[in-house]
């Protein structure tokens, strides 16, 4: 069986969904609540391959808020993901994808040093970050923005916001070694970071976001903000494509213009109806269909009976894993998300 470790985007989206699934406590409930509640498991899931092989899961609702690290509630934002770990591991999962900021949460407070959660000793191997698929389905969608939108990515600038990132340092990757763009990008807040990523690649220009908003044929978003920011997109090129992979979205609001083609970035679907009731509550188009590319990865690893910690720790996704994962993310039927024709 595989796992799904899940989050709301705020407060108020929880409370929605809250009420929604019959938890009226949660829902009339502020976020000093939230950062007291324990993880609840509170889906069945059946997927299956388009091989015909059927796979069953769970999904846990860590009760992390993305509100917990703005408000510096870092340890309760801890506490979530540690618990809803040692949830999944209870009810024997045995590979799980820590969605989201799960997986941040994670890295950047360095939980690893906290493996006991009471009685149980986390076993590393049962999780997955999902980032290797998330970071490959991403890639892909560039490439077929490309072909769709008749863009030469000889010729175009690709700029991806968060690229020091887990998910962002594999994008890099993968476009240079794959693809012969016109010029990379690299924009994230920590220069020395930047620079490290420069000179492992052997080319980019770093620069700020401001910078690299009027330049961009095309932007990755992949920064790992609690809340999305304001963009105005009359200062973008014509055309434009915005893939936004955040969770939650890095573009506050849903942006209008002749020539600017938003796609929803890190997304997969599926050729077949999935038996779960989650994503109706998560504004997809299709809920039975479409999920985050790191829920996928935990399906496969299971479909695969994988049970490793196939993506783990930063910056550490290889062009091999890329490959592997895109492979068999076909064989099961999975596709890159895009928008309609
Ligand atoms: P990481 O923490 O590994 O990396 C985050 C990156 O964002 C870093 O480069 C960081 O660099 C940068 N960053 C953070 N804040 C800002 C900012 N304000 N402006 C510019 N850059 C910024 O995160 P991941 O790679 O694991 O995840 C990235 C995003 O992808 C998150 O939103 C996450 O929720 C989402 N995600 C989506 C999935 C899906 O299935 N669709 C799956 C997993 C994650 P610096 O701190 O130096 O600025």
């Amino acid at each position: 069986m595989f796992g799904l470790i899940g989050h709301l985007t705020s407060l108020a989206h929880a409370k929605r969904v809250a009420d929604k699934l019959g938890y009226s406590e949660y829902a009339e409930s502020d976020l000093e609540f939230w950062c007291m509640a324990p993880p609840q498991v509170v889906d069945e899931i059946t997927v299956t391959s388009i091989t015909g092989q059927k796979i069953y899961g769970q999904y846990v609702e860590s009760c992390f808020l993305p509100e917990m690290l703005a408000g510096g509630r870092v340890k309760a934002a801890c506490r979530k993901v540690l618990n809803a770990m040692a949830l999944a591991q209870r009810r024997g999962l045995n590979i799980t994808a820590l969605g989201g900021f799960s997986s941040i949460i994670f890295e950047t407070f360095r939980l690893d040093s906290l493996r006991r959660v009471r009685n149980i000793d986390l076993e590393i191997q049962r999780f997955t970050t999902g980032n290797t698929h998330t970071a490959y389905i991403i890639c892909q969608q560039l490439q077929l923005a490309a072909q769709r939108y008749a863009m030469d990515l000889a010729a175009a600038t690709v700029a991806v916001v968060g690229a020091t990132g887990d998910i962002g340092s594999a994008i890099c990757q993968w476009l240079v070694a794959h693809t012969h763009l016109g010029k990379l990008l690299l924009i994230a807040r920590e220069r020395r970071r930047l620079e490290e990523l420069q000179a492992k690649l052997k080319q980019g220009e770093i620069c700020s976001l401001e910078e690299a908003l009027p330049r961009a044929d095309f932007i990755v978003w992949v920064a790992s903000m609690s809340q999305g920011m304001a963009l105005d997109p009359q200062v973008l090129p014509d055309p434009c494509v915005i893939i936004d992979g955040g969770y939650p979205k890095n573009i506050a609001s849903s942006l209008q213009r002749k020539g600017l083609y938003v796609i929803d970035g890190g997304m997969v679907e599926h050729s077949l109806d999935i038996e779960w009731n989650i994503m109706q509550f998560l504004n997809v188009a299709n809920p039975a269909r479409q999920l985050f590319a790191c829920f996928a990865e935990s399906m496969l690893l299971e479909f695969e009976g994988l049970y490793t910690n196939f993506s783990w720790g930063r910056n550490l996704i290889t062009l091999e894993k890329l490959d592997l994962i895109g492979q068999l993310s076909r064989k099961h039927g999975f596709r890159p998300l895009m928008p309609e024709a």
